[in-house]
């Protein structure tokens, strides 16, 4: 409530605006805040936006003990999106869901005249099916990183820089790129970790994740793609591919995390591991082997390697 003029009634979604009685609107988010102001817009479909500016959130400092078991490492998949070995989240198909229709608005709107009515209302058509593709993407983006915010106290990510963004595109169907955004995904889910004092790190996709043996640090030069698992020759660890790579991006995203943060890491359980794909996995993985993994891992591989001290910057409990 501003000077009691605006007012929102989250029950039954209802809001009250400056010189307007109370309208309905469509919106799953709750806050506790008090609103500052109301900004109205009108899009080019005729729809109407409320777009709320809320006092903030009292100040939420970084988390500075972290627990195992509350990091997670995704990489990320336009098929699958992010999936770990608790939850798979999948990409829902929005925009595929209703290719059909888009292709069929936009073969009516080929056909009218540039500038008739029709040609307008065939316009609108198109653009609507668009919108709505757009918001339940949206909702369901939102959702999700809530969900993942809530649950973890450090996330760690692939980073699809735009060179990144094309190599992992090429091939993708276009329905399969246009339903995924990463940089809508990473930026709510940034700003909702920060709201809660929690971390997120982003790692360098072009990092040889795939190469390295996770047990040791020994980089291999033999791992063809077809190849889905390997046996190192330096430690004879056997790896499945992407497990392995799952776990060099953990460790690498744990390295930046201790690097930039006087962190301590609470040992309780097994960070989370997700990768691509149908495989659900983790279980396998103890603390005790991250942590002397990690270890060999940074003594061993020169990128690795954190300049001042060589022993793991983290307490074990
Ligand atoms: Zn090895």
């Amino acid at each position: 409530m501003t000077n009691g003029n605006i007012r929102i009634d989250f029950q039954r979604k209802r809001i009250k605006l400056p010189k307007l009685s109370w309208i309905l609107y469509a919106d799953d988010r709750i806050f506790t805040q008090n609103i500052k102001h109301v900004t109205v817009s009108k899009t080019k479909k005729g729809k109407y936006y409320a777009s709320l500016t809320l006092e903030k959130q009292p100040d939420s400092s970084l988390l500075m003990h972290l627990f195992f078991s509350k990091i997670a490492a995704f990489d990320m998949s336009a098929r699958d999106f992010v999936v770990n070995h608790l939850v798979k989240m999948e990409n829902p198909r929005f925009y595929r869901a209703e290719e059909k229709r888009i292709v069929k608005a936009q073969r009516l709107l080929s056909r009218k005249q540039e500038g008739s009515k029709n040609y307008e209302k065939a316009r609108r058509k198109v653009a609507k099916i668009h919108e709505k593709v757009y918001n339940r993407k949206k909702d369901w983006t939102h959702k999700l990183t809530h969900t993942l915010a809530d649950e973890y106290h450090a996330i760690i990510l692939e980073d699809l820089n735009i060179k990144g963004m094309q190599k992992f595109h090429s091939g993708l169907s276009k329905s399969v790129t246009l339903d995924f955004s990463w940089h809508q995904f990473v930026t709510y889910l940034t700003y909702k970790m920060k709201w809660n004092g929690h971390h997120v790190i982003k790692v360098d996709r072009f990092h040889p994740s795939s190469q390295l043996c996770s047990a040791c640090g020994e980089k291999t030069n033999h791992l063809t793609l077809d190849m889905r698992e390997w046996t190192c020759s330096h430690c004879e660890t056997h790896h499945d591919r992407d497990v392995n790579a799952s776990l060099n991006l953990l460790y690498q995203g744990l390295l930046a995390l201790v690097s930039e943060n006087p962190l301590m890491l609470i040992h309780d359980d097994t960070p989370t591991v997700g990768t691509t794909g149908s495989h659900a996995f983790g279980e396998e993985v103890r603390p005790i082997s991250i942590l002397t993994n990690l270890y060999r891992h940074t003594s061993r591989n020169k990128e690795f390697r954190l300049a001042k001290d060589e022993s793991p910057p983290f307490i074990v409990e």
